[in-house]
């Protein structure tokens, strides 16, 4: 079943301060404390829902992100980040809601039908997921309509009670041996019938509207996680409550790091000369330049790791991995080409100046001699 809003935990509004927090925290942990309700396993749940919900709202950031995300904001699913997504906990609580409805088990009889939940595609860069960032994004979506305020009457027009479900918003159908329940086919489970529609909505009680949305996304997202703004999603009939809008993150591609969790990975390219005698190059971060030492006798596919220099989430800081490749110098004139014949001469027959090589031709020769056996 559905988590129950923090709020409504405490009984409060939205809108309430500190100070209204924290008192009716205080009356319902006094309430509810196990030293007065001595092992009632009710009031110890509840207790702890309380103490649940003040932890959040007593907090300005905690607050700030449940005000945006519902309790998504604080499930552990796809990866880094304050935020949730579509991880089991929120597909727990949707299917929660439709089959806690089905089977009876819903909150309340009279259920209203919950406005669609929507989904809107964010590309956004490396950067930005690293950093986070607020992003303007337009939905084509369901609004309340303004005229009938959403009750989809036209002003004056009378509502009356259903005459099917009698107010219900819900019918019982015998199938077989099962009895179930399901939302009134007339009213669409308001449980009202609506004399004279409105003229703007047609009686539905919502209107199409391209809406403008500012959303926070969350230092630390990587592609494939979601964000849940509650309530964000379409109007639901009649007034009911809107439902989700998820917002689904997309990384771009980035033209240097390659990223694999807090990790990030990029090719380093040296000169030759540089990789036998050694030297400094100066690499990317995402904080900017970084001047590192090359070895020398530093082999290609060698990788450097600086540690702390990836993506940090929750406090936790990934490595920059640079893996280094040996380059091959091009379009070489006559003069540069006798200089690496000459190279070449001098280190002929030294194996042990060529570590790589003479261990190869050895793995070589031993791979034919047991060939021949
Ligand atoms: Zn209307
Ligand atoms: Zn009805």
């Amino acid at each position: 079943m559905a988590k129950q809003d923090y709020y409504e935990i405490l009984g409060i509004q939205k809108s309430a301060d500190e100070k209204e927090i924290k008192r009716a925290y205080k009356r319902l942990a006094m309430k509810y404390h196990p030293d007065r309700t001595k092992g009632d396993k009710e009031s110890e749940e509840k207790f702890k829902e309380i103490n649940e919900a003040y932890e959040v709202l007593a907090d300005k950031e905690k607050k700030a992100m449940y005000d945006q995300y519902g309790h998504a904001a604080f499930e552990q699913g796809g990866g880094a980040g304050g935020f949730g997504g579509f991880g089991d906990a929120d597909f727990g609580d949707i299917f929660g809601d439709m089959f806690g409805d089905i089977f009876g088990g819903g909150r309340s009889r009279q259920r209203v039908v919950r406005g669609e939940d929507l989904r809107y595609d964010i590309e956004i860069t490396l950067e930005e997921a690293v950093r986070g960032c607020k992003k303007d994004i337009q939905i084509n979506t369901l609004v309340q309509c303004d005229t009938c305020h959403g009750s989809g009457a036209e002003a004056g027009s009378k509502v009356e009670t259903c005459p099917t479900c009698h107010g219900a918003g819900r019918v019982r159908r015998q199938q077989g041996f099962f009895v179930t329940e399901q939302p009134c086919p007339h009213c669409h489970g308001t449980g009202k019938k609506i004399e004279k529609p409105c003229h703007t909505c047609h009686g539905d009680g919502r209107v199409h509207k391209t809406q403008n949305l500012s959303v926070t996304i969350p230092a630390g997202v990587d592609t494939g996680n979601q964000l849940r703004l509650a309530g964000k999603g379409a109007a639901g009939e009649n007034g009911a409550p809107a439902g989700d809008l998820y917002v689904v993150i997309h990384v771009r591609k980035h033209h240097i790091f390659e990223r694999d969790g807090n990790n990030l990975y990029c090719e380093v390219p040296i000169s030759f000369t540089m990789a036998a005698l050694g030297g400094e190059v100066e690499i990317p971060t995402l904080d900017g330049r970084l001047k590192v030492k090359i070895p020398a006798e530093t082999q290609t596919g060698k990788l450097l790791r600086l540690r702390g220099k990836g993506i940090t989430t929750r406090g936790y800081a990934g490595d920059l991995i640079c893996e280094i490749v040996v380059e091959t110098p091009i379009q070489l004139n006559e003069e540069q080409k006798e200089l690496l014949r000459k190279l070449e001469e001098s280190l002929e027959g030294k194996s042990a100046q060529r570590p790589k090589s003479s261990g190869f031709l050895d793995g070589v020769k031993k791979f034919f001699d047991n060939l021949g056996k």
